[in-house]
């Protein structure tokens, strides 16, 4: 089976790094997969979880936000955080989320930035549903 290579960076350094046969993601687009000898392509990423599969074993890993780059032999996910699903942090997780629907609700007392508390929501979200995987 052929592989293609994908690496997983954020600002704070490398995240992850292997040789896969598939990786399956989520652009703003929509769901993306990507098979070795992909075309080339750039395209911004969802809060999500990015699949990388090898013979019949699924990794996964949250991703909030950032950018794919893919070349027909090597996937980029440049993201803006990343953890693999056995490193998140669960309670913490939890706690960002409760936080997070606590602004959501106080928003229309107070002046609170309702985008910013949506996205910590999601993350959080993700992070909870991807560590379960
Ligand atoms: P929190 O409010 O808990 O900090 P956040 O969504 O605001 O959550 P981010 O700004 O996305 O956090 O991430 C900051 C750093 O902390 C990143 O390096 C990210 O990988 C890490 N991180 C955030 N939440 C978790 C978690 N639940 N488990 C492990 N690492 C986490």
């Amino acid at each position: 089976m052929k592989t293609i290579k994908v690496s997983v960076v954020t600002p704070d350094g490398p995240v992850y790094e292997s040789d896969v046969e598939m990786v399956s993601t989520k652009a703003l687009s929509g769901e993306l997969g990507i098979l070795p000898g992909h075309i080339p392509m750039v395209a911004p990423l969802q809060i999500g979880a990015v699949r990388l599969i090898t013979g019949g074993n699924t990794k996964y890993i949250a991703v909030s936000g950032g950018l794919l780059e893919v070349r027909p032999d090597q996937v980029s996910i440049l993201a803006e955080a990343a953890e693999v699903a056995d490193s998140i942090d669960v309670d913490r997780a939890l706690k960002a989320k409760e936080r997070a629907e606590q602004r959501l609700h106080a928003q229309k007392q107070e002046n609170i930035d309702y985008k910013r508390a949506e996205l910590a929501l999601q993350r959080a979200l993700n992070r909870i549903s991807v560590a379960g995987k």
